[in-house]
């Protein structure tokens, strides 16, 4: 396939300045972020097409050279190290870009998680670090439409509140660890055929605290943490889609001996929903009615995700004829845009009639207006008009 053009990949101007690119580039990787189209590779692709493009636009030199060459400039011998294999892992365009998203962190640290996910705040200088607690979160399109607050109840590692954390009983002492003489953490020189490495590990002895405990606290037997439960609230905002996650700073597992927390990660899965089916940021729904109300029109009642709404049937609607009801879908995550409710009408045709009700049917199967077009007196019919095609 041949490469597209990278000022087109990114819908911008050959004139456009770098505030312009950066904007540009800064929609598209949102929209196709992988975090919010899990398992769609076309989205991967123009991830990675669009991460591509502003590496090379982005860069004045390279910029000046695709102006001039277009897209051999970046072609010959592999030499420049970049072509589209040069991207094969995601993670590697938030390295890449971490200007764009600041802090090389994906733009979505907060909401997504994301590529190059790191802790803020986490010290080293404490005990061990409490693990990542992971739950997935079903959400009905309703609460995904007007977004929701959750209690979540979590069995979890929480500090352990007589010794605060530190494990030891009140009043006793802690001793300097004598396995890593207080460093809390212990160093291994490692030879490889690169050279030495030095290998720097939590020293297990203290966990990483540097002292060792004389007297452990009861509650907790040194761990500086017990086995609780908690209740989590969660914000979730509206737009979300399935495979989303949230991640919480510091609401996993405690660490030991105070240790930082883990985070709490929230992965969002969408319901099934009975009427709807959800379509990027538009739901859809069928609706039925009869025969006399599509040839007459009417006013029906519909659900959408907010209630009862009315629904005027204009006369002479034809089955499969879609409705659109605007902004009655999902709100866009991150705009202000809303998705629409698109009802498509089907006329219910019966199958089985009584005797009188045939009867009536029967008497429209001659009337004028009930044939179809074609087949009106003084209109040449779907037949005679093929042959004169053919003649
Ligand atoms: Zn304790
Ligand atoms: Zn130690």
């Amino acid at each position: 396939m041949a490469k597209r053009d990278y000022y087109e990949v990114l819908g911008i101007t050959k004139t456009a300045s770098q505030d312009e690119l950066k904007k540009s580039y800064r929609k598209l990787a949102m929209q196709f972020h992988p975090d919010r189209n899990p398992g769609n590779k076309e989205a991967e692709d123009k991830f990675k097409e669009a991460a591509e493009a502003y590496e090379v636009l982005s860069d004045p030199d390279k910029r000046a050279k695709y102006d001039r060459f277009g897209h051999q400039a970046f072609q010959a011998g592999g030499g420049s190290g970049f072509g589209p294999q040069g991207f094969s892992d995601i993670n590697d365009i938030f390295s890449a870009f971490g200007d764009i998203f600041g802090g090389g962190n994906s733009p979505f640290d907060d909401f997504f998680g994301g590529g190059g996910r790191q802790r803020g705040g986490r010290s080293r200088s404490t005990g061990e670090p409490g693990s990542d607690l992971k739950l997935r979160l079903s959400l009905t399109l309703e609460e995904v439409a007007t977004g929701v607050e959750k209690k979540l109840k979590l069995k979890k590692f929480i500090r352990c509140e007589p010794c605060s954390g530190n494990g030891a009983e009140k009043g006793s002492d802690h001793s300097t660890c004598t396995t890593c003489n207080g460093a809390g953490e212990v160093r291994q020189v490692q030879k490889s055929v690169f050279g030495q490495f030095v290998n720097i590990t939590a020293c297990s002895t203290c966990s990483g605290t540097g002292k060792t405990i004389k007297n452990p606290c009861k509650s907790c037997k040194g761990e500086g943490r017990i086995q609780g439960e908690t209740t989590v609230k969660v914000n979730i905002p509206a737009g979300v889609s399935n495979g989303n996650y949230l991640t919480l700073r510091n609401q996993g597992n405690s660490g030991r001996r105070g240790g930082a927390d883990g985070d709490l990660i929230i992965l969002i899965e969408e319901e099934r929903h009975s009427i709807f089916t959800r379509e990027g940021n538009d739901i859809l729904c069928d609706v039925e009615i009869s025969i006399p109300e599509a040839i007459l029109g009417t006013e029906i009642e519909i659900s959408t995700l907010t209630g009862k709404a009315k629904l005027k049937i204009d006369s002479g609607t034809q089955s499969g004829k879609l409705l659109r009801f605007r902004q009655k879908g999902i709100p866009e995550y991150g705009s202000n845009r809303v998705g629409d409710q698109i009802i498509r009408v089907n006329v219910f045709i019966p199958k089985t009639l009584d005797s009188k009700e045939k009867d009536l049917i029967k008497q429209m199967e001659h009337l004028d207006g009930f044939l179809p077009e074609q087949a009106r007196p003084g209109k040449p019919g779907l037949f005679s008009r093929m042959k004169n095609v053919f003649s």
